[in-house]
């Protein structure tokens, strides 16, 4: 294809995203919610595997965590809601029907990373079937009846980056919120993309991406659908409707089914449930208090207001546990941007540094890690000596200040002192002397290193040159 031509092309994108909720039982019954339990069928009741006669109960839990993350996003809402039966038969899907709300989702509107949402409902997830176990398959329904909110944006995205960066937004605020891990490895959180490409305002047909499993393969399977629908149009072909498949091997989008049949659900409302009105079950003003600082909330006070590097303000943001851990270094730090960009530094570059290196090392105390960040900040320490501290605080758990104090490693800003070891050492080596004299600069470096050593590392560099510069 013409390169010159593809800017032709305006590509919109619209995404369905499926997350899991973390709670204490699952969505209509009072078996555990527990992602990580690995025997199958251990955690399910006579209502999750649909027996006749039983009755489902509304987990409030999941319901408030919907309702927060509408809050965080600005959306609106819903005062009324009710839960509708989405008839289909499947073998993970005892009931023969999904509960899933339809006309009255929780939550409409809002916007997250500058995309406008359309709907956020809440659902139960479907059990789990193995086709590749033998000449069978086999079912779980562990995971029948987990909460499963469904988010779905407007067609508003232009690009897999901007597809990518969203998905991620989500899967931060969910776990700021507490709300899910959403990791997309473990199916925790499902990624559905929508894509169209047309070289006038009218949108064109839509092709669905189905089981996107990671950021990257969201990013990449977009970005390659974008071309192959261009391409296609450019040939003067037709962009046919239909679910697609990544395949991860050949980095390709392949169809799986052509032809979107026009499903017929017969969603009704669920005759066993009752309607719901949210504001005499939940106190909006409440909820509303209880969100935590939101991922771009966080960003922007470490930017903004703090003055930290982008590159490393991301990575707080990102890594939430890495960045639980500089909030609390910083904390008694009083929002002064000197120690806080010295502790940005420390932590991103030498602890993260550590730790990558050495995957058994966790994360040290905080406060220790402040007070040495403290005393590089008033001097006390060089930063050589920090850097050491640093590391032997996730070796050996050291009390720095004892250990800076014990160990002679209080940064010498003491003339006198240096001047004795420096005469010591200019007395010991007439040679290296000589050496200078004759025009050797390393020889000195040879002295400053000396004194270094002796002092480890604690000595005022600028000081020991003064000294040395005036002896010599
Ligand atoms: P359907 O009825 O086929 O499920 P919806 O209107 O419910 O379609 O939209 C499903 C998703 O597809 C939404 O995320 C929406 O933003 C997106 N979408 C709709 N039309 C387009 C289009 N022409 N191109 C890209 N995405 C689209
Ligand atoms: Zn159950
Ligand atoms: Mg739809």
């Amino acid at each position: 294809m013409a390169e010159n031509n593809k800017n032709k092309y305006q590509a919109t994108i619209g995404l369905e995203i499926h997350a899991e909720l973390k709670t204490k039982t699952k969505m209509f019954c009072s078996c555990k919610n527990d992602p990580d339990e690995e025997k199958p069928n251990s955690n399910i009741c006579s209502i999750c595997t649909a027996q006749p006669g039983t009755l489902p109960v509304i987990n409030k839990e999941a319901v408030k965590h919907v309702l927060k993350i509408g809050l965080a996003c600005n959306s609106k809402i819903a005062d009324f809601t009710e839960w509708d039966r989405k008839n289909y038969f499947y073998p993970d899907i005892p009931k023969g029907y999904q509960i899933s709300q339809y006309k009255y989702p929780l939550v409409i509107g809002g916007n997250l990373k500058g995309v406008e949402l359309t709907r956020i409902h809440l659902e139960e997830d479907t059990g789990a079937s193995t086709h590749d176990a033998g000449n069978f398959s086999l079912v779980d329904f562990n995971r029948s009846g987990v909460p499963l909110m469904e988010l779905v944006t407007e067609p508003v995205i232009h690009s897999g980056k901007q597809a990518a960066d969203f998905a991620k937004e989500l899967q931060l605020l969910l776990q700021y919120m507490g709300a899910g891990d959403a990791n997309m490895e473990k199916g925790e959180m499902r990624v559905e993309a929508n894509i169209s490409v047309s070289p006038t305002d009218k949108f064109g047909t839509k092709v669905e991406i189905k089981n996107l499993n990671s950021f990257r393969t969201v990013e990449r399977a977009v970005a390659y659908e974008i071309e192959r629908q261009i391409d296609a149009l450019e040939k003067g072909e037709k962009v046919i409707q239909e679910t697609r498949g990544w395949d991860e091997a050949k980095q390709k989008t392949y169809s799986q089914r052509v032809k979107e049949e026009s499903h017929d659900y017969r969603y009704f409302p669920d005759p066993d449930l009752p309607k719901m009105m949210v504001s005499e079950v939940f106190d909006l003003k409440e909820l509303k208090k209880e969100l935590p600082e939101l991922p771009w909330e966080r960003r922007e006070k470490y930017v903004k207001k703090l003055g930290i590097k982008e590159q490393d303000a991301d990575s707080f943001v990102n890594n939430i546990e890495l960045g639980n851990f500089f909030e609390k270094v910083i904390a008694g730090f009083k929002e002064n941007k000197d120690l806080i960009k010295l502790a940005s530094n420390y932590v991103s570059s030498d602890m993260v540094g550590f730790m990558s290196k050495d995957s058994t090392l966790k994360y040290p105390a905080p406060e220790k890690f402040a007070i040495i960040i403290s005393m590089a900040s008033e001097g006390k320490i060089s930063s050589r000596v920090a850097k050491d501290l640093v590391e032997r605080l996730l070796k050996e758990n050291i009390d720095p200040e004892e250990v800076a104090n014990k160990e002679g490693l209080i940064q010498k800003n003491d003339e006198g002192a240096i001047i004795e070891i420096a005469k010591k050492l200019v007395a010991e080596n007439p040679k290296v002397v000589a050496d200078y004299k004759a025009g050797k600069e390393a020889a000195l470096m040879f002295f400053v290193g000396q004194i270094m050593k002796v002092t480890k590392g604690s000595s005022n560099p600028q000081i020991i040159k003064k000294v040395l510069l005036s002896l010599l």
